[in-house]
C-alpha cells in the first residue's frame, strides 16, 4: 500500500506551487466529501493531498449586492452559501436548491470549489449556477482564467482544469429582472442524486420572453445548455403553450444517457415534462427586484 501525505499550505500561491507537478496522484482537497468516497472505494489512491482549507480566509467569503451580483469563494461551504443573506436576497434559487442537496452534514463540510471541480454530472449546483449566468475563476501556474460554468465540464466526470489549476471563485451577474427555478427529479428518495436536473432563468419583458437560459444535468453526459429550447422561447409570450413548445425542443435536442436511474428514453420523457414545469415555476417564483 502506498503512503499518503497530507500538506497544509497557508496561501493560494503556496497551494498552486505544491500542485504544480505532472503527478496526477497529487490532488487538492477542500471538503473531502467526494474525495474520501473515491478513496474508500479504491477508485482513486492519492499520494499527496493538498488541503486548501488553511489558505487566505477571503477564499471562503460569500459577498454581493443586487447591483453587483454575487461572489462565492471556492472555499465557502455549501451551508454558508445556503444561509448567506446576500444569496437569499439576490439568488434565492440557490438557497432553495441546497435544501435537497445531500444532507446538512455534507453541506456543512463540502465547498463550492470541490463541488464544481469534481465534474460529476449529477451535481445539483452546476446547472443552477450556470442558469444564473455564472462564471468560474481559475488560478494556476500560468495565471488566471475565467469561463462560463458550463465551459468547465468537458465530459463525464471530466473538467477542463489542468493539473495545478484551482477554482478560486464563482461570479454571478446581477439577477434583477430575472426569474429562476430548479427542478430535481429523483427516482428513489427525495434527497437522492437526481435522475434529471433542470435549471431555468427567464427575463420577461411586457409578457414576452426576452432572454432565457435552460440547463439540463444528470440525464446527460455533462451539464448542457439547451440552445434550441431557448430559441423557441425567444420573443414568445410567456404562456404554458410556449413552455410546452420549448420542452419539445429540449427533448429533441438533449442527448440523454442510460444509467442506474433509468433508460435514455425515460430521461428524455422526464426532460420534456420538467422543462415545461420548471419554466412555469420560474414565473411563479417571481422576478428578482
Ligand atoms: C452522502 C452524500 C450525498 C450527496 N448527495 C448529493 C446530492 O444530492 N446532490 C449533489 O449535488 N451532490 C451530492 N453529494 C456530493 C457533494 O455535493 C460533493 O461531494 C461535494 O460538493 C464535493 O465538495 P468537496 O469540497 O467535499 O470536494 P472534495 O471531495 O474536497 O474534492 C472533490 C474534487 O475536487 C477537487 N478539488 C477540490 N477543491 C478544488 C478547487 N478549489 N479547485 C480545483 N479542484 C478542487 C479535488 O481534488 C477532487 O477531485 C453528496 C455527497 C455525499 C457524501
Amino acid at each position: 500500500m502506498r503512503g499518503l501525505e497530507l500538506v497544509h499550505p497557508t496561501s493560494l500561491d503556496e497551494a498552486i506551487k505544491l500542485l504544480d507537478t505532472d503527478d496526477p496522484t497529487i490532488r487538492p482537497f477542500s471538503g473531502g466529501t467526494a474525495l474520501m468516497l473515491m478513496m474508500k472505494t479504491g477508485v482513486f489512491q492519492p499520494t499527496r493531498l493538498v488541503n486548501l482549507c488553511g489558505i487566505e480566509a477571503e477564499h471562503a467569503e460569500v459577498t454581493g449586492s443586487a447591483d453587483s451580483g454575487l461572489k462565492l469563494g471556492a472555499l465557502a461551504t455549501l451551508a454558508s452559501v445556503e444561509r448567506s443573506p446576500d444569496v437569499i436576497q439576490i439568488a434565492p434559487v440557490i438557497a432553495r436548491t441546497m435544501k435537497r442537496l445531500a444532507n446538512v452534514r455534507v453541506r456543512n463540510v463540502a465547498r463550492i470549489g470541490g463541488n464544481l471541480a469534481h465534474g460529476d454530472p449529477h451535481m445539483d449546483l452546476p446547472p443552477v449556477l450556470s442558469s444564473l449566468g455564472g462564471e468560474v475563476v481559475v488560478r494556476g501556474p500560468a495565471g488566471e482564467r475565467r469561463m462560463p460554468i458550463e465551459g468547465l465540464f468537458s465530459g463525464y466526470y471530466q473538467t477542463v482544469l489542468e493539473q495545478g489549476e484551482l477554482i478560486t471563485q464563482v461570479v454571478l451577474p446581477p439577477q434583477r429582472g430575472w426569474s429562476s427555478a430548479y427542478l430535481k427529479c429523483t427516482t428513489r428518495s427525495a434527497d437522492d442524486w437526481p435522475a434529471l436536473g433542470v435549471a431555468v432563468s427567464l427575463r420577461i419583458v411586457e409578457g414576452a420572453v426576452a432572454e432565457s437560459r435552460i440547463m439540463v444535468s444528470a440525464a446527460t453526459e455533462k451539464l448542457t445548455r439547451l440552445a434550441s429550447a431557448e430559441a423557441v422561447l425567444k420573443g414568445t409570450d410567456a404562456t404554458d403553450d410556449a413552455f410546452a413548445n420549448a420542452a419539445e425542443a429540449a427533448a429533441a435536442e438533449a442527448e440523454t444517457i442510460e444509467d442506474a436511474r433509468g433508460s435514455a428514453e425515460y430521461k428524455t420523457e422526464l426532460l420534456r415534462v420538467h422543462v415545461r414545469r420548471a419554466l412555469g415555476e420560474a414565473v411563479r417564483n417571481g422576478v428578482i427586484q
